[in-house]
């Protein structure tokens, strides 16, 4: 249960804060204390032997580069937000500036953007646009000014308002992105690999100029050591339309030997297709290889990614014509999944699972079927055929679609990594730890709410395999497996979800999550012994630490 926030800070309130204060109206350190509790903070190191001098010397520009960007998404927030900053330093509110450097500004982004600092809600828009604009505003001048649309839904533009009148700025016109672009070409200097060198030389002209294209084709064809992300790209900032872009960053070194072995993977995806617990007609061997797949470890991340919930993997770019042109490339982080593992998953694996299944975990099974949920996503119907007429499954499903679609990456994540071991592909990835894992991990992701697809997809699974026996309680309250019925279970809901799609039968998906998608009071249970466990981790990066020095 959480305490009541405004209650406490109305007895500090009547508490007499003196009105000099800066922000007298701010949340107790203890409230804020328990706000960073939530996330275990995580040290993020990356061995760099046997990178060559020029990636080393790069990576040190990147990493300032990356500061940079820090700096950018914190003014994309809150124009404030360097203000803000300062006032808590001046005034050593050490707890409370923490908490602003992880959510980057005065808003909780764990708790739906609680204010901490003072008690001024969250814009929809963060800093894209006039604060006080609403979205009337914004459509009744385009009605009026219907040549400005583009302008204004452009990704990287924000909205301003001078003399009355709303105006699209370009990002670098309104933000100083001088220093960053600079970095990027002296890093393109520096770095031997002539496909980074490449991409960070059109990425720092792109910053400039706002006209991402060429320099996104050239990050898909990054073929070295480093695989480094920079610019704006994501709209979740916006809550307002999704329209502009967020300034962010990966830096990290590639796992060559773990991305070797899912070429491996994807070298039997039509084997996988066609073992799919469907009648052939449905299945679908005209998709999959266009979305390579990347391990890399991360170095140090900066801007919209690191705010808050960490990312373990994504699937970009985001422009249209780069992925019709070369597709998309996904990127899983492989270090930022082990912090994960070990500070926020076992220990809801400890609560969760019977010693049987508890011995059975590792992070190699849990590692693994993340990568073969990601790889499922491409198996299975796309475009299919519907009273004659080609669609395609999200357009059949509408809402339901992405809790299907998630529910049926889980599942069939697990079948294929079975077949897969089976056939010799994984050989020191036993079959026990695999169902060990997948059990004890689902309820993360049940934590996180069954409201989100992921969550809905996973509440699915669990009832589901709980009704046909391949998980039960045991008599001391605990969860385990049982292997041969939940290798039949497993068959069973991937056969049904995969039938939903290939039909795009609407009513089969929601009779499906009516009777499944249940949160049950052996959930709840759970979840009250589990509500101090660790929400995320908090990065505590090891080349921030050593000053920069690499
Ligand atoms: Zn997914």
């Amino acid at each position: 249960m959480r305490i009541s926030f405004w209650g406490v800070l109305v007895m500090l309130i009547l508490a007499g804060c003196s009105s000099n204060e800066p922000f007298p109206e701010r949340a107790p350190t203890e409230k804020v204390r328990a706000e960073l509790a939530k996330l275990a903070p995580a040290p993020i190191e990356v061995d760099l032997q046997g990178l060559s001098e020029g990636d080393r010397k790069a990576l040190g520009k990147l990493i300032e580069a990356a500061k940079e960007i820090d700096e950018l998404f914190l003014m994309q927030v809150d124009p404030a937000n360097p203000k803000i900053r300062k006032k808590l330093q001046e005034a050593g509110l050490s707890d409370h500036l923490e908490l602003f450097k992880v959510m980057f500004g005065r808003w909780n982004r764990l708790v739906e953007n609680e204010p901490f600092l003072d008690r001024k809600p969250k814009p929809l828009g963060a800093g894209f646009y006039p604060e006080d604009m609403t979205r009337e505003e914004f459509e009744k001048f385009l009605q009026k000014h219907p040549d400005q649309a583009a302008a204004f839904a452009n990704e990287f533009r924000i909205i301003r308002r001078t003399n009355g009148k709303l105006i699209a700025v370009p990002y670098h016109e309104a933000y100083p992105v001088a220093k960053a672009a600079k970095l990027l070409k002296e890093a393109s200097a520096l770095t031997d690999d002539p496909s980074l060198a490449k991409y960070l030389a059109l990425r720092a002209e792109a910053l400039i100029t706002d006209d991402y294209f060429e320099s996104d084709m050239a990050w898909m064809d990054l073929a070295g050591d480093l695989e480094v992300v920079i610019g704006p790209y994501e709209v979740y900032e916006d809550a307002l339309f999704n329209y502009k872009a967020a300034y962010e960053a990966f830096i990290c070194r590639v796992d060559h030997q773990e991305s070797e072995k899912l070429k491996r993977v994807t070298d039997h995806l039509h084997e996988l297709e066609a073992s799919l617990p469907i009648p052939d007609a449905y299945k679908n061997f005209s998709r999959g290889s266009s979305s390579p797949i990347k391990v890399v470890n991360e170095i140090f991340s900066a801007g919209d990614t690191k705010a808050g919930i960490q990312t373990t993997a994504f699937n970009l770019p985001n422009d249209e014509r780069v992925r019709r042109a070369k597709g998309s490339k996904k990127v899983m982080l492989k270090n930022i999944a082990r912090a994960k593992y070990e500070l926020c998953w076992m220990p809801i694996v400890r609560v969760v699972l019977a010693p049987h299944a508890l011995d059975k975990v590792s992070f190699d099974a849990y590692f693994n079927h993340v990568l073969m949920h990601e790889v499922s996503h491409g198996l299975g119907p796309g475009f299919i055929i519907k009273n004659g007429k080609e669609t395609t499954v999200s357009k059949e499903l509408k809402n339901l679609y992405s809790t299907i679609e998630e529910c049926k990456a889980d599942v069939l994540g697990m079948t294929t990594l079975e077949q897969l071991i089976r056939k010799g592909v994984y050989t020191d990835l036993p079959l026990e730890s695999i169902y060990a894992s997948y059990l004890g991990g689902m309820f993360r992701s049940i934590r996180f709410g069954i409201d989100e697809a992921h969550g809905a997809g996973v509440a699915i699974q669990f009832n589901f395999l709980l009704e046909k026996g391949g998980f039960f309680e045991t008599a001391d309250g605990r969860l385990d497996y049982d292997a041969a019925k939940l290798k039949s279970g497993l068959q069973e809901l991937a056969a049904r979800l995969l039938i939903i799609e290939a039909t795009g039968d609407y009513e089969a998906a929601a009779q499906l999550i009516e009777r499944y998608k249940r949160r049950t009071p052996l959930m709840d249970r759970f979840l009250r012994e589990l509500k101090d466990a660790p929400i995320d981790i908090r990065p505590i990066f090891a080349v921030e630490a050593t000053g920069g020095t690499l």
